[in-house]
C-alpha cells in the first residue's frame, strides 16, 4: 500500500473526527477518500483493513491532537472545515482540563436512557474526547426501589447507540462495603451521627435549628449504634446516618441531612442488603476514590453540591470541578420513567420505545441517528440558561446526516385506484437517489392503473405523476375520472400541475407509516422490503425508518420533513 493512499486515509479520518468530535466509520473516510481521488477507486477493496487500522490510531487521540496533526498535515482540510460552514462544534474549555480528565456518567437503573440523560451523557463524553482521560460509567443502583433489573441492560444498549467512549464500568451495588467503610470513619471523625429520632419530630428541630438529642453522643456510642444498624437490629424507617452540617443554615435541607438509610424490602437484584447509601454520600465517595476531575450534571443538582461538599470537607479531599448547565424542558414526549411505566403497563404505550416517549430507543425507532442527538446536545451545551429542547435543531441534524444516504420511494397513503384513460404502457425510471445517478434506478412498469394519494388529487384538474407523465382529472360526476395528458415536464410546469407520487397498482405493498399524530395507511413500492433497518425517504412525505418487512406489509416510523 503506498504512502500517499495511507496518508490520504489518515487527513481525511482526522478531519472527519475533527469535524464530528468523534471516532470516525471506516466507510464514510474510505467515501470521503474515494469521492475525492477517484484514481483510487480500483483499489477500494484493499482498504478497509488499512482505514481500521488508521482509525483505531485516530481514536486514539485526543481532540487537541487530532487537531494539530491535522494543521500540520494537510491545513487545507481545516480550511475547508471552515469554508463550507461546518461548524467546528467547540464548547468552552474545562478548568484544568489540559492534563487529561477523568469524568463519570452516572445513571439510575430505573429505566432506559432518555433525551434528559443524553445531555448529561453526551456534554461529558464530550470533554472526554477533547482532553483524553477515563470515562466511567457509574451505575448508581443503592435505591432497591428504583432498580428495574431490565433497566442494567437498557441502559447499557442505550449508551452503546449512543457511542459513549466509556472506559471503565462501575456498579454501585458492588461497593456497599466501601461506603459502609467511609461511613464508619466519618463516625469517627465526628462528622456524622446515627439517629433514632422520629421522623416528624427531627423534621420539627430541624426548623426550629435545634439539635436532636442524638447528635449529643459521643464517637464511641454513635459507632456502637451503627454497628447495630449494620447487625440488622434496627427495622426500616427507625434509624439514619446523619451528616454533622450547620444548624443554623439558611437552608432547611443543608441542616444535618441523612447518608444512610435502611430499606427493608424490595430485595436488591443483585445483592442481599439492607443498609444503603444515599445518594449523596456514595456520590461523593465515589467521586473522590474515582479520582473524577470534573462533574458536569443539571442545575438541579447544586443543593447536591452543596451537600457533598460537607463530606469532601471532612474527609480533607479535593472536590471536582462542577459545572451545573441549565433546565431544558422537552414539549411532545413523555419522560418521567415512571409514568413511561404506568402507560405501558396500561397498555397507552406499546414498550419503552414507543414513539410518543422521550427515550432513546423511541427515538433511535423514528430513525433519529445517534450523531444527530449528539450535535444537538452539543449545540446546547453546558449553558446555565433554563432552555426548551429543539426538535427543529435534532431533526435538522438528522436530515444533514440521513439525506445523503436515504433512498428514495414511492408511498401512497390513504390511496385512490385510477385506470389512466388512453395511457401508454410507459417503465418509469426513478433514481434511487436524486444526487447520486450511480446508485440506480427504480423501475416501476405502468400499464395505467395507479394508485394515487387522494389527499393530493382532491380538487385537481391536473397533475403529473412523477418520472411518468401528466393526468388531467374531470370531478364532474363525483368519481375522478383521469385521462393521459402527454409526457411533457414542461407542459406541467406551466400548468402548474402539483407532482405527486404513484404506485401501479399491481406493483405495491401494504405499509403503515406510524406518526406521532396517528398512522398513515397505504401501499408503498416493493423495494422498501429490502430497507429493514434503514432510513428512507418517502418523497414528498419526509424520512422514514423501515422498521419491520415481511410479506404481509412493512411498518415505517416517520423522522421528520
Ligand atoms: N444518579 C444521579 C442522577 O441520575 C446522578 C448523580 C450525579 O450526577 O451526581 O440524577
Amino acid at each position: 500500500m503506498d504512502t500517499e493512499l495511507r496518508r490520504l486515509l489518515f487527513v481525511y479520518a482526522l478531519q472527519n473526527a475533527v469535524k464530528h468530535t468523534g471516532t470516525p466509520k471506516s466507510g464514510t473516510v474510505i467515501g470521503t477518500v474515494l469521492g475525492k481521488h477517484p484514481e483510487y477507486r480500483s483499489r477500494a477493496r484493499d482498504l478497509g483493513p488499512i482505514a481500521t487500522e488508521i482509525i483505531a490510531e485516530v481514536g486514539g487521540m485526543t481532540a487537541d491532537e487530532r487537531r494539530a496533526a491535522l494543521e500540520s498535515l494537510a491545513p487545507e482540510l481545516i480550511a475547508e472545515l471552515t469554508e463550507t460552514h461546518e461548524r467546528v462544534r467547540e464548547l468552552p474549555a474545562l478548568e484544568g482540563g489540559e492534563n487529561g480528565v477523568v469524568m463519570r456518567f452516572a445513571p439510575n437503573p430505573s429505566g432506559p436512557l432518555h433525551l434528559g440523560h443524553a445531555r448529561a451523557a453526551i456534554l461529558n463524553d464530550y470533554y472526554v474526547r477533547r482532553y483524553g482521560g477515563k470515562y466511567i460509567l457509574r451505575i448508581e443502583d443503592t435505591d432497591p426501589r428504583r432498580v428495574d433489573p431490565e433497566a442494567y441492560r437498557m441502559v447499557q444498549e442505550d449508551i452503546d447507540w449512543l457511542g459513549l467512549s466509556i472506559t471503565d464500568i462501575v456498579y454501585q451495588s458492588d461497593r456497599l462495603d466501601i461506603y459502609y467503610e467511609y461511613c464508619e470513619k466519618l463516625i469517627a471523625l465526628g462528622g456524622a451521627y446515627v439517629c433514632v429520632c422520629d421522623q416528624e419530630i427531627f423534621r420539627n428541630l430541624k426548623l426550629a435549628k435545634k439539635a436532636c438529642p442524638c447528635r449529643a453522643l459521643s464517637i464511641e456510642e454513635n459507632l456502637e449504634l451503627w454497628q447495630k444498624m449494620l447487625d440488622g437490629e434496627f427495622y426500616e424507617g427507625a434509624v439514619t446516618v446523619r451528616v454533622k452540617t450547620e444548624l443554623e443554615h439558611p437552608d432547611p435541607a443543608m441542616r444535618d441531612y441523612s447518608i444512610f438509610r435502611i430499606v427493608g424490602s424490595p430485595i436488591h437484584p443483585r445483592i442481599d442488603a439492607t443498609v444503603y447509601p444515599l445518594m449523596n454520600f456514595s456520590v461523593a465517595v465515589d467521586d473522590h476514590l474515582l479520582g473524577i476531575t470534573h462533574v458536569i450534571r443539571g442545575k438541579d443538582h447544586i443543593a447536591n453540591t452543596r451537600r457533598q461538599r460537607y463530606i469532601f470537607d471532612y474527609f480533607g479531599w479535593k472536590p471536582p470541578v462542577y459545572r451545573h448547565y441549565g433546565r431544558m424542558s422537552i414539549s411532545g414526549v413523555v419522560l418521567s420513567t415512571s409514568g413511561m411505566r404506568e402507560g405501558i403497563a396500561a397498555g397507552m404505550y406499546t414498550g419503552w420505545d414507543d414513539i410518543h416517549l422521550g427515550t432513546l430507543r423511541a427515538i433511535a425507532r423514528r430513525g433519529i441517528q445517534a450523531e444527530a442527538v449528539r450535535d444537538a446536545m452539543v449545540d446546547i451545551g453546558t449553558g446555565e440558561t433554563d432552555i426548551s429542547f429543539s426538535w427543529e435543531n435534532l431533526y435538522a441534524q438528522n436530515k444533514a446526516l440521513v439525506d445523503p444516504k436515504a433512498s428514495r420511494f414511492f408511498f401512497v397513503p390513504d390511496p385512490v385506484a385510477v385506470s389512466v384513460a388512453g395511457a401508454p404502457f410507459q417503465t418509469a425510471q426513478a433514481p434511487l437517489h436524486p444526487n447520486d445517478p450511480a446508485r440506480g434506478y427504480r423501475t416501476l412498469a405502468c400499464d395505467g392503473r395507479v394508485l394515487l394519494p387522494r389527499g393530493d388529487i382532491e380538487g385537481k384538474t391536473m397533475v403529473r405523476l412523477k418520472d411518468l407523465y401528466n393526468i388531467s382529472i374531470d370531478w364532474s360526476t363525483g368519481i375522478p375520472a383521469v385521462t393521459y395528458a402527454g409526457d411533457s415536464l414542461e407542459e406541467a410546469r406551466r400548468a402548474k400541475a402539483p407532482i405527486i407520487q404513484w404506485l401501479p397498482v399491481d406493483a405495491r405493498v401494504p405499509c403503515t407509516l406510524h406518526t406521532q399524530d396517528g398512522d398513515l395507511a397505504g401501499f408503498c413500492e416493493e423495494l422498501v422490503g429490502n430497507e429493514a433497518g434503514n432510513v428512507v425517504q418517502f418523497e414528498r412525505i419526509g424520512f422514514a425508518r423501515i422498521d419491520t418487512a415481511t410479506k404481509s406489509g412493512i411498518e415505517a416510523f416517520f423522522a421528520h420533513r
